[in-house]
């Protein structure tokens, strides 16, 4: 496009290693109709910068790049390259060949990687010191579930050198509601194999380090030390304490995320600046009063927006640009679509980033969640009197025994599938509900997967009822043994 004796002003991007002798400027306004006549103008204007683009023979130096747009200018017209309204001028110094004399620090990108970013190192905020601190960066992400897949997909995107991915799990049906990572060909595959794949096919230039195990107090610092952050997204109680306290120890930051239904949080926790998890939760809930994703929902699309404010915050964080959520706790309602905002202040009495701190060092979280794992074992050895297999109570209910059942899950899972001739008293309704039921009579009790009708069994047990059961498995166990049509959730 012929563009002759127009004097458009062309932007020039300057990058942050150059802008010491430009005044600190980080774009520059001018006039020119070929990359050529710009950059004269710039290096007349500033005879400082001239010396570091060009040698003693007037060549443009050769670990100076040039992009027109997002075109290196060697693959086009080189200098002589138009340009015209619109277009925008990036000098982009390469670290072969002097990039000290550039003060440039860290890893170069390749020519390749250039192109990949560009559209960050155009941007002032990120730019070519910026994306060189995300390729220098490690990010460990705790879970490669919900929030682990926007996660990993956009950091490996973004080019964060070193991504670290612990999981044990295998991809389930029920994963593909809000699991972007995975396709339904994955379903039965460990997530981190087909975590690690998708995110190296998406970007071949960084390196996905995996930790296939359950992130326990005895690997936990292992494990953590070796990134410079740290990114929550595990769904339970017991990891969430020991990932923060981790970190805390290891003065890591922290991005946290939480989902349920259709609300979100997310903060970060770095007790060096502000405050940790255990500031805003002391303590845990006691088990079962926060029901799980798996036994309380979750929108599908919530994990989405959460795990990409988390990485949003990890990109800052590594970018030392912005402001963090160091002290605010963002609420966010979907349903809504209301976002809200918390101030967060470091506790005095936090037992681990307080100034008495009595936490030194990673402790039992099972135990401190009140998941003692010498009680898990006992109720295993126990379960046996506790708890009745799907196999069994079809047997019993074919042989014409006695049996009531009683279903303690929500109406609208019991509208999903029931057992024929099941009473629904959900679970938080049994303390005002449990006088309907007669003690003489032979309950089994279920929920979904087993854990609310335990809970359930353990209450009953404590208002005299004596003759009463938990449905091994739950109505999923009985779905699996018994009625395989049944749907299943
Ligand atoms: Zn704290």
């Amino acid at each position: 496009m012929k563009n002759s004796g127009n004097d458009n002003l062309i932007p020039v991007f300057i990058p942050t290693a150059l802008q010491r002798f430009v005044g600190q400027q980080e774009t520059i306004q001018l006039p020119g109709a070929t990359v050529k006549e710009v950059l004269e103008q710039l290096s007349g204007k500033y005879p400082e910068l001239k010396k570091h683009l060009y040698n003693e023979q007037g060549q443009l130096r050769s670990f100076v790049n040039v992009f027109v747009n997002d075109e290196d200018i060697r693959h086009t017209q080189g200098l002589d390259t138009r340009v015209a309204a619109k277009d925008a001028i990036t000098i982009v110094p390469s670290i072969a060949g002097g990039a000290e004399s550039c003060g440039t620090t860290g890893t170069g990108l390749s020519n390749d990687e250039v192109k990949r970013y560009s559209r960050h190192l155009i941007m002032p905020e990120v730019g070519m010191e910026g994306q060189k601190k995300i390729k220098a960066a490690s990010v460990l992400l705790i879970g490669t579930g919900g929030l682990g897949s926007p996660l990993g997909l956009y950091l490996a995107s973004a080019g964060v050198g070193r991504i670290g991915l612990v999981d044990f799990d295998v991809v389930d049906f029920t994963n593909l509601q809000r699991q972007v990572l995975f396709t339904t060909e994955d379903v039965g595959q460990p997530k981190i194999a087909v975590a690690k794949k998708r995110l190296q096919a998406i970007n071949p230039h960084i390196t996905i380090q995996t930790h296939e195990t359950r992130l326990s107090a005895e690997n936990a610092m292992e494990i953590l030390k070796g990134y410079d952050i740290v990114v929550d997204g595990t769904d339970n109680f017991p990891t969430r304490y020991l990932v923060n306290d981790a970190c805390v120890l290891l003065n890591k930051p922290n991005v946290y995320g939480s989902i349920f239904r259709f609300e979100g949080q997310a903060s970060v926790f770095d007790a060096s600046k502000g405050p940790c998890y255990r500031c805003l939760y002391p303590e845990p809930p006691p088990p079962g009063l926060v029901p799980s994703c798996a036994e309380g929902g979750v929108l599908g699309i919530l994990p989405g927006i959460i795990g990409t404010i988390q990485a949003t915050e990890a990109i800052k964080l590594i970018l030392g640009n912005g402001e963090p959520l160091i002290g605010r706790l963002l609420l966010f309602n979907a349903m809504k679509m209301r976002f809200r905002e918390l101030k967060l202040r470091k506790s005095p009495t936090c037992p681990i980033c307080g100034p008495n701190r009595t936490i030194t060092k990673l402790i039992d979280y099972e135990q401190f969640c009140g998941i003692a794992p010498a009680a898990q074992t006992t109720a295993a050895a126990d379960s046996g009197s506790l708890e009745i297999t799907a196999e069994e109570l079809k047997a019993a209910l074919d042989d014409k025994k006695l049996v009531k059942i009683i279903d303690v899950r929500e109406p609208h899972e019991y509208d999903i599938c029931h057992l024929a001739g099941s009473t629904l008293i959900p679970l938080g309704q049994l303390p005002q509900r449990y006088k309907e039921l007669n003690i003489a009579d032979n309950l089994v009790l279920h929920c979904h997967k087993g854990v609310r009708s335990m809970r359930a069994l353990e209450f009953l047990k404590t208002v005299g009822f004596t003759k009463v059961k938990s449905l091994k498995g739950g109505i999923e166990a009985w779905a699996d043994k018994v009625e395989p049509d049944m749907p299943r959730y």
